[in-house]
């Protein structure tokens, strides 16, 4: 998913600049999107499923979501079906008036927060974990917002970057091992907080800083204040933001997402060369990765397909049905480039196959003479509990085969992943920073509870 929230001066509109953020996170999530805003005295908002370009039409801007304050989300779902009562932002009313949260994440405990909570009388409307969240924060709010927060943060475990909303701030929240991303910029007239830079660069706002592990941001009147809960634990951030799920002219805390998938590349070629003609990627994620390639190996770039642009990411396709036919209608090959070449083809990830079978075997239709596959991260070998939307473990090819029967599978003439160690030279950044768990299955928080769970897609 992903998480935007603008602040802005009395009487400044927000609305549009919430919809703007949010269209440049759409990469983030496909089948919901919502807008919460507040005008100091009553919150609006409207969501629904689908794109952002389809959910928001012209006038309910003016019309319905009036104020200054405003928060959104892109979702796809990890927990909690696909439905619209589980868009978001979340709107709830409690004693002091409103609260509207937008989350990007996973709990690993709201199954059983919630069990406690339902023992306390409370109705769930929804099947989220985030809806936990919201409950926790209503219930301490006593004392103030700040404070009901971090009592929600003593409480809730696993992965979150929270935009909140109430009729007078706007606050963020990064989870203590900052598994997914927040950042906040500046504005002439106010604040941005998003998932990624990408959205500051959009909306034209300055970047200030990355939202720390542990942080609470306020945004408010007098402009904005830091704090950090005082628990600290070991930072974690998702490594599978820079291979896969952010978009590449992002920075997240302090990487630029392109150099890590160039550099992805450049550590590929050395690990896992190749005696081919041309260096292809499938398109859009793994070109930076492709580049990469091409200048430590010296083989040329080119293009071998052709992206269907109006065809949302494939794996985001929660049915297997769908998936595949998806997967047929985005990548063309293109037959005048590759006919005779020997090919080197660059891909993120190999997550159930699916992908990679079906193009490996359009590349060879249209006349390519070998097809060699390089994957710029590990085999995929556990599931994520953390907010992405990886399959049960049994699912993922990576878990069940040896690379050799990968191979064979998606008849590849050859087959390299690169290493762990070599994804995580490719970041830059201190070793121990990291989550890898979806590769390495060491994960930084305790999953037990949720294994053998489905999660649902
Ligand atoms: P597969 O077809 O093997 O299940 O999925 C691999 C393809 O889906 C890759 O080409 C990659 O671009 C995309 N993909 C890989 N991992 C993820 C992921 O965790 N989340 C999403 N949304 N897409 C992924
Ligand atoms: Fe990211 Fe993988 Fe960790 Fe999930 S398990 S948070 S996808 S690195």
């Amino acid at each position: 998913c992903g998480v935007v929230g603008v602040y802005r001066n009395k009487n400044i509109e927000v609305a549009k600049m919430v919809y703007y953020g949010l269209h440049s996170l759409q990469h983030r999530g496909q089948e919901s999107a919502g807008i919460a805003t507040t005008d100091g005295l009553h919150t609006h908002f409207h969501k629904d499923m689908g794109l952002v370009q389809d959910i928001f039409k012209d006038g309910i801007f003016e019309e319905k979501l009036k104020g200054h304050i405003g928060i959104g989300h892109v979702r796809y779902s990890t927990t909690g079906e696909s439905y619209v009562a589980n868009a978001q932002p979340l709107v709830v009313k409690y004693r002091r008036g409103s609260i509207g949260l937008a989350h990007n994440g996973n709990l690993v405990n709201a199954a059983l927060l919630r069990e406690r909570l339902e023992d306390d009388g409370i109705v769930f409307q929804t099947t989220i974990d985030s809806e936990v969240i919201v409950n926790l924060i209503a219930r301490f709010s006593n004392e103030g917002m700040v404070y009901a927060i971090e009592r929600t943060m003593e409480l809730i475990r696993g992965a979150y970057a929270l935009v909140v909303l109430t009729e007078d701030q706007l606050i963020g929240v990064r989870d203590p091992h900052g598994l997914r991303p927040l950042c906040l910029g500046k504005m002439e007239d106010g604040y941005v907080l998003a998932s990624e830079s990408c959205a500051l660069d959009v909306l034209g706002a300055e970047f200030v800083r990355d939202i720390e592990p542990g942080e609470i941001v306020t945004i408010n009147e007098e402009g904005y204040q830091i704090k950090k809960i005082e628990k600290q634990v070991k930072k974690a951030s998702c490594i599978f933001e820079y291979i896969y799920f952010a978009r590449p002219d992002s920075i997240i805390d302090g990487v630029g997402v392109y150099q890590a998938r160039m550099n992805a590349g450049r550590i590929l070629a050395k690990e896992h060369p190749a005696d081919v003609d041309m260096v292809i990627a499938v398109p859009d994620t793994s070109i930076p990765a492709a580049i990469g390639y091409a200048e430590a190996s010296g083989i040329p770039f080119g293009e071998g397909f052709i992206k269907n642009r109006y065809i949302g990411r494939t794996f985001i396709q929660p049915d297997q049905s769908l998936r595949e036919a998806a997967v047929r209608l985005k990548l063309n090959p293109l037959k005048q480039n590759i006919e005779g070449k020997r090919i080197v083809m660059i891909d993120d990830s190999i997550v159930r196959g699916t992908t990679s079978k079906k193009i490996v075997n359009s590349l060879k239709k249209a006349g390519a003479k070998e097809v060699h596959v390089r994957i710029s991260s590990p085999p995929v070998s556990h599931s994520c509990y953390y907010g992405i939307d990886t399959p049960d473990r049994n699912q993922l090819i990576g878990a069940v085969k040896t690379v050799e029967q990968i191979r064979k599978l998606i008849e590849a003439d050859s087959l390299g992943y690169i290493s762990l160690e070599g994804l995580i030279a490719s970041v830059g950044l201190d070793n121990d920073s990291f989550c890898h768990a979806c590769f390495s299955g060491s994960y930084p928080i305790d999953v037990s509870s949720m294994q053998g769970n489905v999660i649902t897609s």
